[in-house]
């Protein structure tokens, strides 16, 4: 929900401190609130909003840059500069390090979330390579990119294997806030959503009402990335639409949102 930057700093990395794990390392508690992501690792099934990971790829790019132009799935030209998409969905750091060796200066990797210490340590060792690194979190889903741009070190990390539980590396303790926080505001609208939905589905003209608003959400949300929520419309009554999962208000023809009673 938020866009932290970190600038280019030397780093003291020893790759010979690594501690190695058999498996991808479970939530650490400096991360996330243990309490709530077993909450919402419970819920059965989350209520997906844009299921389409091009639509969230899109809005969190959006954020930062304004020209953007899809060569093909791993690479886009964003303000000028081409950058190599790359997705970190599996958590194995060492198959992650090789793609970041290639010929491009520029990447974005995808990851699903930021849930780990060492996630966020090596995204923070990122910036010891690259001019400047940008951590950008969907306001939608649990997704977020990495924009790392202009490399400007050889990327020497020498990973021995895939799951590591500890860099040996010390991250300012306002990064690691800032993304406990986005994480607690994400977890926080997912249960709260989870919860007014099992409310809804009581009672069958709810569940109506629950389609009517899934559907006008998503358009919301399509538009909103596509930036095309239309300002210049008077919100008639008969278009406003209010919606228990977001408690505020939407017109329908021109998808703006409000928190004020209109009329
Ligand atoms: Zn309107």
């Amino acid at each position: 929900m938020s866009i932290i930057t970190l600038a280019n700093k030397d780093l003291l990395i020893e790759c010979e401190n690594f501690i190695y794990s058999k498996c991808s390392s479970r939530p650490s508690k400096s991360v996330i609130d243990p309490e709530k992501y077993t909450k919402y690792k419970n819920i059965k099934q989350t209520f997906i909003f844009l299921d389409d990971s091009e639509d969230l790829f899109m809005e969190c790019i959006s954020y930062i840059f304004n020209t953007i132009t899809r060569v093909n799935k791993s690479v886009y030209i964003l303000n000028n500069d081409s950058y190599k998409i790359i997705n970190f969905t599996d958590n194995k750091f060492k198959i992650l390090t090789d793609q970041l060796r290639d010929k491009y200066n520029n990447y974005v990797i995808i990851l699903k979330d930021i849930y780990t210490y060492p996630k966020i340590q090596y995204i923070y060792m990122l910036s010891n390579f690259f001019t400047e690194v940008k951590i950008v979190m969907s306001q939608i889903m649990s997704y977020s990119i990495i924009v790392c741009y202009k490399k400007i070190k050889e990327f020497e990390i020498q990973i021995k294997d895939n799951y590591i539980k500890d860099f040996d590396i010390k991250v300012d303790e306002t990064v690691v806030k800032q993304i406990k926080s986005d994480n607690k505001n994400f977890l926080e609208n997912a249960i709260r959503i989870n919860d007014n939905i099992s409310n809804m589905c009581k009672s069958l003209s709810e569940i109506s009402n629950l389609n009517r608003e899934t559907y006008t959400i998503n358009k919301y949300y399509k538009a909103f990335i596509n930036r095309e929520c239309n300002i210049y419309c008077d919100c008639k009554i008969n278009n406003i639409f209010y919606s228990n999962l977001f408690q505020c208000y939407i017109c329908e023809k021109c998808l703006v949102l409000s928190r004020l009673f209109l009329f």
